[in-house]
């Protein structure tokens, strides 16, 4: 992540009235959700908002991907295991059993199945017409390839539809995450990119003991999980970021007239 940056977009964006109505959070992997905005979501659940989360890939590659152990998990099993572990969470941040939802696409392979994805995020959001707030991986910064493909899909199924919920867009992959990670898979920036957009930096202080529940709960991507593992799939310097660190950022876009106000 980067540096907080504490200004008058901030200041705007804490001073707007928002309805507690549906919000959607959209994870490329099982603990997306809790790293970018755990706080955040516990925050909405407090306030009586309807979060939803939605999954695009099983998570089933981590330990074969990132690790390089293929069994004892092996991929299908860790995909049951996730989902386990991604329900798991979600009760911690203080959201009701049904929701999750798992699209279950390949993890590490999203781009081999865009087409399918597409027609199952635009089904998604069908059943949220009224969707206030949308939480995404950012088509641009993101560096991960399924992050990357989730914003981009996402974003352009709710301009399909013409929904204009306010778009928060986060970070998880970035050229820190890849190093410590020692795992590349990026695929061509979007074409065409380049919106206004401000950094806004919220306090999740209160939320943060629920957030690192959260965190924990995703037993498989923050322990030595499997036998002969040596270092956890999340590297460590990385979870100590997600368990201290009291704000969560979001990018976020807004209207000219919106933008002249504040500015
Ligand atoms: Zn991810």
């Amino acid at each position: 992540m980067t540096p907080p940056v504490m200004g008058s977009w901030t200041e705007w964006y804490l001073r707007t009235e928002r309805s507690a109505g549906t919000v959607l959070v959209f994870a490329p992997h099982p603990d997306d959700e809790v790293i970018a905005c755990g706080g955040t979501i516990a925050r909405l659940a407090a306030e009586g908002a309807r979060v939803r989360i939605v999954f695009a890939t099983d998570g089933a590659m981590s330990h074969s991907a990132v690790l390089g152990i293929h069994r004892d998990p092996a991929p299908a099993e860790l995909r049951l295991i996730r989902r386990g572990e991604a329900r798991a969470a979600a009760k911690e941040l203080g959201l009701p059993e049904d929701a999750v939802h798992f699209l279950d696409f390949p993890d590490t392979a999203l781009a081999g199945h865009l087409a399918a994805f597409r027609a199952r995020v635009l089904d998604v959001l069908r059943v949220h017409p009224g969707v206030s707030e949308v939480y995404l991986p950012h088509e641009v910064r993101e560096l991960n390839a399924d992050h990357r493909l989730t914003g981009e899909t996402v974003l352009a199924c709710l301009a399909e539809l013409d929904l204009t919920p306010l778009i928060h867009r986060y970070v998880v992959w970035d050229e820190r995450t890849e190093q410590e990670f020692a795992f590349v898979n990026r695929n061509p920036p979007a074409a065409g990119a380049g919106v206004a957009e401000r950094l806004v930096t919220v306090d999740i202080t209160e939320q943060l003991p629920r957030k690192q529940a959260a965190f924990r709960a995703h037993r498989t991507q923050v322990e030595l999980y499997a036998p002969g593992q040596t270092r956890p799939v999340v590297p460590e310097p990385f979870q100590q970021r997600v368990f201290t660190t009291p704000v969560e950022e979001f990018w976020i876009t807004e209207p000219a007239a919106v933008r002249l106000e504040v500015e």
